[in-house]
């Protein structure tokens, strides 16, 4: 039988992997292969960044588990346009599986991959695996991809078969041996190496934390839908990281709730929904990765003040949910997704900057940075995307707040200068008096800043200019 590469990237993981389960089972030899990729590594901007430490400690998971069958991974750092045709000849494989991946920048260089080995007598393979229905395989009547999601999650739901989340278990006897691996690329590169340096992670990396991770939610998985909108809480699954970069499988975590009944377990199946949603559109509309999905927005200029960029940024608006939120995505990578609803609102209707510039910090900073769901969540808040919420629905930060956050548990954790509030002043300090601020500790304009903007202000401004872009001829 002839030999085969199986390439990784953002499944990394051995078990319940179709593309490793296709060269195994065909296969002699099998090599597994990572490619720290340096066309994308050149572009991060801080050397710490949690998501190389988390796919590096991931990748020393996957190394130990393929030691264990006698085989090691193996690592590159450079260009896998040039890097996987090369070890592919080296190592005399007649095909590289890899599972597929259709961000607008996978799709090019996989292309440019499937050329270069074709034209050496090789070809490429690759397979659906991140998802359980991609790209066209959920339409409409009319045979066109849905851009509203109801339809579109009931369609998926009438497609849906146990089969199509069958385990791909892979064969270990096919894992190629450790001995007659090239050694210049046998185990994982060091941080260092790949010009990156340790952080702390807030979550367990790998498979195992993945398995952990999941195994934990499916025992609160009952409370799910009453808890999710909670960011003090550890209400929703955390497992976005791992979808991420496919330390879990989506396969494996709708088959643990296909046998279940409730409303949690149906709230979260749908929430993977939209994850195969926003998928979708990114496969069927890919200007949606750098344009809005509504063309009139195309040309819209957003009015706000680029100055206030930086103080959403860093967490000092003066709204106390939206700066314990920024806060939180700054020190740990992670926020909830009710806080990247209000921050994303805020952004667009309270600050009335372009989404695209709250898109990139998001992309900059979250571990579970996903350019299918980013665009997709940052396009509904903003109300340019595929089933937005309407122009005219303006999240109020502080209601928000008051209602999501009823103790102040979380704004305390990410501001503890206001330790000393009331449960009712958390959310808006301002309206505190002098008096309850010096007791507290915290003088709004000294120890906290004022609020950069009025919201009720900025809501009617929003409207105007929303309404002249949505509903062209509206005076602004
Ligand atoms: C402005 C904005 C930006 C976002 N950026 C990202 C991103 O870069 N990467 C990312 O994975 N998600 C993104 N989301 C979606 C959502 O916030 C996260 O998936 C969720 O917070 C992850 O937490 P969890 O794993 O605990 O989710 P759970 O509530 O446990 O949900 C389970 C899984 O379903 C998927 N999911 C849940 N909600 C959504 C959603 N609204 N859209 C798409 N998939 C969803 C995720 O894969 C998640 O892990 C964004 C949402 C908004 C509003």
């Amino acid at each position: 039988m002839p030999d085969a590469l199986c390439w990784i990237r953002r499944d990394l993981r051995l078990h319940d992997h179709r593309a490793l389960a296709r060269a195994t089972e065909a296969h002699g030899r099998v090599a597994v292969v990572f490619v720290y990729d340096t066309r994308i590594l050149s572009d991060l901007p801080d050397r710490d960044d949690r998501r190389l430490n988390f796919i590096h400690r991931s990748l020393e998971e996957v190394d130990e588990a393929l030691r264990r069958h006698g085989s090691r991974l193996l690592t590159v750092v450079g260009d896998p346009v040039e890097d996987i045709p090369r070890l592919a000849a080296r190592l005399g494989v007649e095909a590289v599986f890899a599972n597929r991946d259709d961000d607008p920048y996978a799709l090019e260089r996989d292309a440019t991959v499937a050329r270069i080995l074709q034209s050496d007598g090789r070809r490429l393979e690759t397979d659906k695996d991140c998802v359980v229905f991609e790209r066209q395989e959920v339409l409409n009547q009319s045979g066109r991809p849905f851009t509203v999601f109801t339809p579109y999650s009931k369609a998926w739901f009438a497609k849906f078969r146990a089969v199509d989340a069958a385990e791909e278990t892979p064969r270990p006897a096919a894992f190629w041996p450790e001995a007659s691996l090239p050694a210049t690329v046998v185990g994982n590169r060091t941080l260092g190496e790949v010009g990156f340096q340790p952080t702390e992670l807030w979550l367990e990396p790998g498979a195992s934390g993945g398995q952990a991770r999941l195994e934990r939610f499916l025992e609160q998985i009952d409370g799910y839908a009453d808890r999710r909108d909670l960011p003090g809480i550890e209400g929703t699954s955390g497992l976005s990281v791992h979808l991420r970069h496919g330390t879990v499988s989506v396969r494996e975590c709708v088959r643990a709730v296909a046998g279940l009944e409730g409303r949690g377990s149906t709230k979260w199946w749908t929430e993977l929904v939209w994850r195969e949603f926003y998928h979708m559109v990114l496969a069927n509309f890919p200007h949606v990765a750098t344009r809005p999905f509504r063309s009139e927005f195309g040309g819209a200029r957003w009015p706000g003040d680029p100055a206030h960029f930086d103080a959403w940024c860093e967490g000092r608006t003066g709204y106390p949910i939206v700066d314990a939120a920024m806060r939180c995505l700054r020190q740990t990578g992670w926020m909830h997704n009710r806080l990247r609803m209000v921050t994303a609102m805020f952004l667009t209707k309270d600050l009335l900057l372009d989404y695209r510039l709250g898109e990139a910090w998001f992309a900059r900073w979250l571990l579970d940075f996903e350019l299918a769901s980013n665009s997709g969540g940052w396009q509904w808040s903003a109300s340019t995307g595929v089933d937005a919420q309407p122009w005219f629905r303006i999240f109020n930060p502080v209601l928000q707040s008051r209602k999501f956050d009823p103790d102040g548990a979380f704004v305390r954790r990410w501001c503890p200068e206001f330790s000393g509030f009331s449960n009712e002043a958390v959310h808006w300090p301002a309206d505190a008096g002098p008096f309850e601020q010096i007791e507290a500790g915290c003088v709004v304009g000294h120890d906290y800043p004022e609020p950069i903007v009025d919201h009720s202000v900025q809501r009617e401004k929003a409207l105007a200019f929303l309404e002249s872009v949505a509903k062209p001829g509206a005076a602004v």
